[in-house]
């Protein structure tokens, strides 16, 4: 049988992660999402609470926790707002570990290592202004010039862009193979923000996730050292499927966390407003939208919980991963819709954080592989289109310390 209970160090981690948001992220984030207004010095706390390298191992400046409690911190960080959970997911989930996987030792020491103390904030940057879901569509090159790389190009839509250190970029290095799509002219590099040529950012039309940085780089004849190809020339693209097995990871448990807040205010909201001489809670179809989020938070996180355990146990959890996220976030849009509904004109004002809540899951169903994508990939993978292969590089099974 499998065994559905968290350890002690679970719920330690659960509970230290949920009192941290309630008391220093919850008090302002109304303010701070109606202002666009990303508050840097939460990075900080991040770091001290030790979960920036939450699922990092201990060697590598991290704090040593499986996979689950990854998942856990995501949920309980988006509980409160979907900001937080974007941190982890770009420098946790799609950098972070794809560094512990595909790095060398050297890489690991000068990037990982302050990534994971939260000394350095890293991020992701695959798409560009005509490619999103169609990674092989990016145009940004990386030409070998001696012992360098001349990376030129644009990626926007990038979480933290005006506010990370380094930057995981995905280029063509085989000019051939890009103008015939083939992947395996992709590489990964290992960027600074310090490096000459890097501009970057932010994107102040955004609607959603307002109190998280979200915004653009250029990199203009940006001279990246050899030394930070990661893994292999040509192994770009399969480093960034890998970043996203991760990234979804984190997306689906943040996601798990946003019904539960939708399904707490929509609860609280039913047992006190009365209409017709009764709290709303007794009406059949209030009940119906408060079951459906009771349904999909349970579903939800039994989804994450999977894919984080075949994560602890080294196991290929691709498919697990972005089902868990599909199925997570187009219920949480639904749960942010109808927690809305219930508070009635109350949610739709900003008074009550359930508008914010629904504007937030948008951008779940959107980014880390859109809704279509993941409909796709499931369907392919049911019909036998699909099949996982091997990969030469896989996440480090957790070995507790
Ligand atoms: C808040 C936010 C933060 C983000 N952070 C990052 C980040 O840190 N790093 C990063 O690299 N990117 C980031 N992104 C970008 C995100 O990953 C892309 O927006 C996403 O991959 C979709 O790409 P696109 O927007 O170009 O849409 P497109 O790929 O142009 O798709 C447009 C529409 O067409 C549909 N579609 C496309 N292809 C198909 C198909 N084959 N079949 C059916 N339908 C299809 C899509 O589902 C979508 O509905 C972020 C986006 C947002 C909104």
């Amino acid at each position: 049988m499998p065994n559905f209970d968290l350890s002690e160090d679970h719920l330690a981690v659960e509970q230290m992660v949920r009192d941290f948001a309630a008391k220093e992220v919850a008090p302002h984030i109304q303010e701070n999402d109606a202002k666009k207004h990303f508050d840097r010095s939460v990075l900080k706390k991040m770091a001290e609470l030790n979960i920036l390298g939450i699922c990092v191992p201990e060697e590598y400046g991290g704090a040593g926790m499986d996979y689950v409690s990854l998942g856990l911190a995501c949920e309980e960080l988006e509980y409160v707002d979907t900001s937080l959970r974007v941190i982890m997911s770009v420098h946790v989930g799609l950098n972070s570990l794809s560094l512990l996987a595909w790095a060398n030792e050297d890489q690991k020491q000068r990037y990982l290592v302050p990534q994971a103390k939260g000394e350095k904030i890293s991020t992701y940057g695959l798409t560009e202004p005509n490619a999103g879901s169609d990674a092989v569509g990016i145009q940004t090159t990386a030409v070998k010039k001696g012992e360098r790389y001349i990376l030129n190009g644009e990626k926007q839509w990038i979480s933290l862009a005006e506010v990370a250190d380094n930057f995981l970029v995905i280029a063509w290095t085989d000019q051939e193979k890009k103008k015939n799509r083939d992947h395996s002219g992709l590489s990964a590099f290992i960027v600074e923000r310090t490096f000459k040529g890097f501009e970057s950012g932010a994107m102040t039309h955004k609607w959603g996730i307002k109190a998280g940085n979200t915004g653009w780089f250029k990199l203009s004849d940006v001279e990246v050292p050899e030394e930070n190809l990661l893994a292999k020339e040509g192994e770009g693209f399969k480093i960034a499927m890998f970043s996203l097995d991760q990234g979804r990871y984190t997306v689906a448990a943040g996601a798990t966390g946003l019904i539960r807040a939708c399904l707490d205010e929509s609860v609280k909201w039913a047992q006190e407003r009365q209409t017709f001489g009764q709290p709303i809670g007794q009406h059949q179809l209030v009940k119906q939208m408060i079951a459906n989020m009771a349904r999909d938070y349970e579903c939800s996180r039994l989804l994450w919980l999977k894919a984080g355990e075949l994560k602890n146990q080294g196991k290929r959890n691709t498919k697990e991963s972005s089902l868990a996220k599909w199925v997570s976030t187009v219920a949480s849009e639904q749960a942010g819709s109808d927690a809305i509904q219930i508070l009635g004109s109350y949610g739709y004002s900003d008074e009550y954080p359930v508008g914010r809540f629904w504007r937030n899951s948008k951008g779940g169903v959107i980014y880390e592989g859109t809704r279509e994508i993941h409909t796709l990939m499931q369907a392919d993978y049911a019909l036998g289109y699909r099949v996982d292969k091997p990969t030469r590089i896989s996440l480090p099974k957790y070995e507790k310390s």
